[in-house]
């Protein structure tokens, strides 16, 4: 199998499910529970959240585990809402953000907030004055993602923070960082709320965690119960998640910069084969290494998915999470019909080779080759 689809999720490093299989047989105890077996969980989870914290490059007691990216982003802007229940019922986001932050933005117009949605240039770009203009004195919260995971577009989201305290200095900033975990660090990106998810990084699906920042007085609990998580999302923590999560974390942040270096070489070696194949456009301008979308402008992106999908090859359309409905990204970048349905997403790993891309070149200019286009 050739995996080309690390922005849907990553494969997990033998040590990571170690790390988890330990916990889950042997290191199994509450780390509530106040005799030894217990207390000797309560400080690996704590040696734990330190690993996360400082892959997140912010203080442990400000880290908080989610059961996931789509956990987080809720609980951030609900948590900034409330702080701000006072101050406004206003909300500016982007109508590129993942459904995790969409979804909620729309439950919350149902509670008589209101939402402003920035539409990107058709490159996929949002710039700060764009957001920064956006802001009203009732601004309660700017929710601005990090890294979108379609386009693979990062936005200004450090200079978002910098010049919101001028517009408003109460608006709270929360940035949806998933797609773009080891890439900050949360002191100097200067957001209030940042969320993030560890089965983008090779740790077990069904955790992530939350950056709480200073400005987030006494921050709302998520889920008020038997006080884990400093009593703000409580539930007998998910002790062998976050152990692989951690693990995960450390063996990423050690082989970070040559990761780095290995995905923008991949990239640019995948820019060049695909750029081969007649009628494919490169879709958005995203400078993140590990994204890359591309069209096959009047072949419908879900056949070409299947098509290659047959042969090992795992790429998306568009992402993950809109499986069979037409991507609200792409949408927003107002592209002709013909390329917006020929859209497919590329995203790497530390393990893709080149050979796994020229495969999937290959791939797409037979289908290209083989098969007649869309006359629309
Ligand atoms: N935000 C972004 C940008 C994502 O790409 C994803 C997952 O695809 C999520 C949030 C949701 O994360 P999770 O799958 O952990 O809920």
């Amino acid at each position: 199998m050739i995996y080309l689809d690390y922005a849907a999720t990553a494969p997990m490093p033998r040590a990571a499910a170690d790390a988890m299989y330990a916990v889950l047989t042997e290191q199994y105890g509450n780390p509530s529970a106040q005799y030894p077996f217990g207390l000797e969980m309560k400080k690996r989870l704590e040696g734990w959240r330190g690993i996360v914290a400082a892959a997140m490059g912010c203080p442990p007691e400000r880290l908080y585990f989610t059961s996931c990216g789509t956990e987080g982003d809720n609980w951030a802007i609900r948590a900034a809402l409330w702080q701000n229940r006072h101050a406004g019922r206003h909300i500016v986001t982007t109508a590129v953000e993942h459904s995790a932050v969409l979804e909620c933005c729309k439950w919350l117009e149902k509670d008589g907030y209101e939402v402003t949605r920035l539409l990107p240039d058709g490159q996929g770009n949002i710039t700060a004055g764009q957001v920064l203009e956006a802001v009203r004195p009732d601004t309660a919260l700017v929710s601005v993602m990090l890294v979108n995971n379609e386009l693979g577009t990062i936005f200004p989201v450090g200079e978002i923070a910098e010049g919101l305290p001028a517009k408003n200095p109460k608006t709270l900033l929360h940035t949806d960082a998933v797609q773009g975990f080891l890439t900050f660090s949360a002191r100097d990106l200067g957001a209030d709320l940042i969320s993030v998810s560890a089965h983008k990084i090779g740790g077990p699906k069904g955790i992530g965690a939350l950056y709480i920042g200073p400005r987030v007085r006494n921050p709302r609990p998520l889920l008020p119960g038997g006080g884990q998580e400093g009593g703000v999302r409580a539930g007998t923590e998910a002790t062998a998640q976050i152990a692989g999560f951690a693990k995960a974390a450390e063996l990423r942040m050690d082989s970070r910069l040559e990761d780095q270096r290995h995905l923008c070489e991949l990239k640019a070696y995948a820019i060049e084969k695909l750029s081969a194949i007649p009628d494919l456009h490169f879709v958005g301008n995203g400078a993140a290494p590990h994204i890359l979308s591309v069209s096959l402008a009047g072949w419908p992106s879900q056949n070409i998915v299947n098509d290659l999908g047959s042969q090992g090859i795992c790429v998306s359309a568009g992402s993950a999470c809109h499986q069979g409905k037409p991507s609200h990204v792409i949408a927003a970048l107002k592209l002709p019909k013909r390329t917006a349905s020929g859209v497919i997403r590329l995203s790497f790993g530390p393990a893709v080779t080149k050979a796994d891309i020229d495969a999937c070149a290959d791939a797409i200019r037979k289908h290209h080759d083989s098969r007649c286009p869309m006359l629309l």
